[in-house]
């Protein structure tokens, strides 16, 4: 992919200004997210390749645990410890975005434990914000580029939004939903990474957990796309949950709408996707049914529920 990447970053980001990176930060955050996807990836699949080794078949379920737990675990270290190997994190100023984001949370009763401002100007110009973290633990991180570009009350809408997600029990759901996926994948590797017809398959004369594991994930590829539709759609479900939340919560939708019409510009958005296009790599769905879903928010709440 590392032709594709650079062609990406210092063609495409570029000839539309987007890009902020110079080569020499580009090469240290290859190296680094090599690295770290070297030990992740070569760790777990030395632990999984071993368990098959020492107990066949039976090792799917144990795998899939290994799995599961080096995935949640990685829920609280990739913020605090990964994160910041690529990027600066720092408190928000005090000031009326931070007291407002506070007054928020404890209205909506969604503690945050930190309200973090990222750097992500040094490496492009596009905005972006997120939320990690569960129970108490949980740490707000807005791009420098979303702060510096949008109103406050802008800012709040789109925080009203990622609270939704944590109150419509999305960020939960995708979890489950996970870690299910990987449960079906170990069960499937019990059943075929040990079949001849397998290795017949692919023309390989040498039978091992190994090689039947790597043919396995080649094999179920296919599938793998089919459920990415299949995640997707529900991902694209939950936005316009949260954006609703939002809507609702701030009782107004054009805060949140002004949002995504300055993020969309920012970002040169395509607002009209081919549907196929939509249905197989959007987590977001368009933002033009964003912004007509959140008028419809303020048209219903205006004629009040009776009317409907
Ligand atoms: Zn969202």
């Amino acid at each position: 992919m590392l032709p594709f990447e650079i062609y990406h970053t210092f063609v495409i980001e570029h000839r539309y200004g987007f890009n902020r990176t110079n080569v020499a930060t580009f090469i240290v955050d290859r190296l680094k997210e090599w690295l770290i996807a070297g030990l992740l990836l070569g760790g777990l699949t030395f632990i999984i390749l071993t368990l098959f080794e020492n107990f066949g078949l039976r090792a799917w379920i144990v795998g899939w645990i290994c799995s599961a737990a080096i995935s949640i675990i990685l829920i609280y270290v990739a913020p605090t410890v990964i994160l910041p190997l690529f990027f600066k994190l720092s408190p928000v100023p005090d000031g009326p975005l931070r007291d407002q984001v506070i007054e928020l949370s404890l209205r909506e009763r969604f503690p945050i434990r930190e309200l973090l401002v990222i750097d992500g100007s040094r490496r492009s110009s596009k905005a972006n914000d997120f939320f990690t973290g569960f129970g108490s633990n949980k740490r707000i991180a807005l791009y420098d580029t979303l702060i510096n570009n949008h109103t406050v009350p802008e800012l709040l809408a789109v925080l009203a939004h990622e609270i939704g997600h944590f109150k419509k029990h999305h960020i939960v759901r995708h979890l489950i939903i996970g870690q299910l996926n990987l449960l079906l994948v170990f069960l499937g590797a019990s059943f075929c990474i040990s079949r001849p017809e397998l290795f017949e398959t692919f023309g390989v004369s040498v039978h091992s957990y190994y090689v039947g594991f790597a043919l396995y994930l080649i094999l179920i590829r296919p599938f793998a796309v089919l459920f990415g539709v299949l995640v997707n759609y529900w991902s694209r479900r939950d936005e316009f949950e949260a954006d609703r939340f939002a809507a609702e919560t701030l009782g107004d939708p054009n805060p949140l709408i002004q949002a995504l019409k300055r993020l969309s510009k920012d970002s040169l958005s395509n607002l009209t996707p081919h549907p196929l296009l939509v249905s197989l790599h959007f987590t977001h769905p368009p933002v033009l049914a964003r912004v007509q879903a959140l008028r419809a928010v303020a048209s219903v709440n205006r004629k009040g529920p009776t009317s409907n």
